[in-house]
Order: C-alpha cells, then sequence, then structure tokens
C-alpha cells in the first residue's frame, strides 16, 4: 500500500475495528452460512486489498470481484484465496481467468462450453459459479436451461460446479412480492436438480439487504457488500443501523478570504453574496469524486458545525460559507464524510443531495485521495 509520509490535505481513513463490528453482524445474521465478501469497486471505495487482508485475518476466505483485472489485482497483492468473478466476461477474457485461478460466474450455455475449451488438458477440474436467471433482467441461464447443462459430463470432468447462485433485483424494497417471487424461482430449480441425484454445491442468492430482510435467502453462502462498509439500502424503518459506516473522508482549509454582498463564488456566478461573507476554499472538487451535483447544494462539517458549499464544484476545489463558523483558521479540518463534534455527514446525505444511492458516492471517491487505516484491534481476529 502507498502509505506518504508528507501531509495529505485530503484523505479517506477506513476504521478497520468498525469494519469487523459490521462483518460481526453478518455473522450473527447468517450464522450457518459462509460469506463470500464483495470487494467490487476497489471494495465500494474502500481500498480492495486492505479490506480483502482485514476480512482474511476475521476469517474470511472467499471474495467477489467485478471484473478479470479486479481479481489479477488481488492476486498480485498476494491473496490466494478464492476469488470469485460476478460482472460480465467474454471469451477473450477466459485464458486470463485460467492463469489466474479466478473463479467466473457462468451465465450462458455457450460461454460453459467456451470456458471449459480454456480449462488444460488434464487439470482437474475447474470451479465454476453457475447464475440463475430468476427476475433481475440481467446475466443468468433460465431455470430450465439447467438440468440440460448441468447434466452434461463437462461438469464431471473438465468443471467443476462450485456454486450456483442468482441475483435479486428488489431486495431492499419494501414490497416484498418481487424477491419473494425470485426465491421461488431459484428453489423450484434447486429442487429439480436435485430430484435429477445432482448435490447442491454452494448456493447463493443475498445481497445485504436480502441478509437482513429475508432468512430464506441465506442458503449456504451469502454476498454481503454495502453492509461490510455500514450502509444499507431499505427504508428508514429497518432497524438495521447496527452496521456503522467504516469510511470518514476529510480535506483541509487551504484559503479563507472575505466577499461582499454581491460578490460571486466560482464558474458561471451560480452563488452571489447576499451579505458579506467569509469563504473557505478547500482543495477537494469532482476529480476526486466530491460530485458536481453538490454545487450550492451539499453541507461539510468545519469546528464541529454544518456549512454549505457555495457555487460551483469545480475539479480539484470547493468553496463553502463560514460566515456563521467562528474560529475558522486555514489548516483546520473538513469533512466531507463522517463525524465531527455532535454533527455527522454520511454517504447518505451525500446520495440524497445528488439524487443517487450510498453506493454510487462511496465508488466516486476517486484513486487520487489517498486513502488510510485504522488498524484492527488486537484480538479481533476470533471470531
Ligand atoms: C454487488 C453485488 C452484491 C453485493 O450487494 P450489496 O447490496 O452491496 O450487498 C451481491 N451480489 C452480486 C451479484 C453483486 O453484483
Amino acid at each position: 500500500m502507498y502509505t506518504p509520509s508528507h501531509f495529505l490535505p485530503t484523505s479517506v481513513s477506513v476504521d478497520l475495528g468498525a469494519l469487523a463490528q459490521n462483518f460481526a453482524h453478518v455473522r450473527r445474521l447468517a450464522p450457518r452460512s459462509e460469506v463470500l465478501a464483495v470487494v467490487k469497486a476497489n471494495a465500494y471505495g474502500h481500498g480492495a486489498v486492505e479490506i480483502t487482508r482485514a476480512l482474511q485475518r476475521l476469517t474470511v476466505h472467499r471474495f467477489a470481484v467485478a471484473t478479470v483485472d479486479e481479481g489479477i489485482a488481488l492476486r498480485q497483492a498476494g491473496v490466494q484465496d478464492a476469488i470469485v468473478v460476478m460482472g460480465a466476461t467474454v471469451p477473450a477474457q477466459f485464458a486470463d481467468l485460467v492463469a489466474h485461478q479466478l473463479t467466473p460466474v457462468l451465465y450462458r450455455a455457450d460461454m460453459v462450453r467456451a470456458f471449459a475449451d480454456k480449462v488444460p488438458p488434464g487439470a482437474k477440474p475447474y470451479p465454476v459459479h453457475i447464475k440463475i436467471e430468476t427476475g433481475m433482467g440481467r446475466l443468468g441461464l433460465s431455470p430450465q436451461e439447467m438440468p440440460g447443462l448441468i447434466g452434461r459430463p463437462d461438469f464431471q470432468t473438465v468443471l467443476r460446479l462450485e456454486g450456483l447462485m442468482t441475483h435479486l433485483a428488489d431486495a431492499d424494497n419494501h414490497d416484498a412480492r418481487h424477491t419473494e417471487a425470485q426465491l421461488a424461482r431459484f428453489q423450484q430449480t434447486l429442487e429439480i436438480l436435485q430430484q435429477r441425484g445432482l448435490a447442491l454445491p454452494l448456493v447463493h442468492a443475498a445481497n445485504s439487504a436480502a441478509i437482513v430482510k429475508y432468512p430464506a435467502s441465506r442458503y449456504s453462502l451469502v454476498r454481503p457488500g454495502i453492509m461490510l462498509y455500514g450502509y444499507q439500502t431499505l427504508a428508514q424503518e429497518d432497524p438495521t443501523s447496527e452496521v456503522r459506516p467504516i469510511l470518514t473522508w476529510k480535506t483541509t482549509i487551504a484559503h479563507l478570504h472575505n466577499i461582499q454582498r454581491g460578490d460571486s463564488v466560482s464558474y458561471n456566478r451560480m452563488f452571489i453574496a447576499s451579505r458579506r461573507s467569509r469563504i473557505a476554499v478547500l482543495p477537494v472538487g469532482y476529480a476526486d469524486g466530491y460530485n458536481r451535483l453538490l454545487s450550492n447544494r451539499g453541507v461539510v462539517l468545519i469546528g464541529g458545525r454544518r456549512a454549505p458549499v457555495v457555487g460551483r464544484v469545480c475539479m480539484d476545489m470547493t468553496m463553502i460559507d463560514v460566515t456563521d463558523v467562528p474560529g475558522v483558521e486555514i489548516g483546520h479540518e473538513a469533512i466531507l464524510i463522517g463525524q465531527q463534534g455532535q454533527e455527522r455527514i454520511t454517504a447518505t446525505d451525500l446520495a440524497s443531495w445528488q439524487q443517487t444511492i450510498p453506493y454510487e458516492i462511496l465508488c466516486a471517491i476517486g484513486p487520487r485521495v489517498p486513502r488510510q487505516y485504522i488498524p484492527l484491534p488486537p484480538g479481533s481476529t476470533a471470531s
């Protein structure tokens, strides 16, 4: 990991102790299931290698990424555990999957044949997961295709069916009907396969929302992503705030100046002062993932108070109105996501200001922002 010794005006810090607590919550909810920890998209912006290493110490030994390159990056960092590539892949990538011992999710019959062709002759059967389409409208074999496919000889010799999965489209909705229909379709498919005498491998369907809300979806493996990072997409009424955000995003005031009533701030003069105002300049912008939709809308924490973003967010700078915050100085900390005193801003807040979901806020924190880690407390590895 990049561990700079110099001063970092803008940085993310990730509390691995809080990760351990969130993971413990997954364990409590699904005590009989194995865990496939979802670390795609740089572990939702938290740093895939560091998060993976911490979870390994917490006894997780299966990791899911979206792309072949994400899997290769983990291998190159020395991760030897199972790595499942859940995203869409094409035959041109199959040789790389095999070369790096990454586990593919196969979701088409022709893909199964093409992948089997890439397994070297004489090698031991290669573990694969098969995805079944039950109502996500995305990737997967139809339930009807399954028996014919899995009964084929390839599966006994070249490939080893390690996992059978589906993905839920609506588990975070308060209306359960679509999820229940998907789970019923999945269950029927499993039963048909069992009736044909096929031993079921790892069976998995549950993302974070389903882990919390649909005990029947937990099967032998669960796939938590967002809840490990301390967020959930369930409606507020769900009593699941037992997870807490593990990421803090902070920056440092780089400049302060006063403007007069009628003066404007930033591109296109979107903000015009209605009074004499004190403006703080933060060295963070949309190139770091602080979205331009936060122009004149976002809020940051300075001096334990909420202070508004004024004017357009720039590529590398953002301006804040600190007129009402006493004692502000250059070098003081500003919190973009996190806590300061009694106040708190979460990725969910940013998401509501820019009309998206916390996932996108976290994933968007750019590679220019260095990540630092608060280590796991001693003893937290015994789960
Ligand atoms: C991203 C992803 C998950 C994790 O979802 P969360 O809502 O973050 O828990 C699980 N399964 C699949 C197939 C995914 O793509």
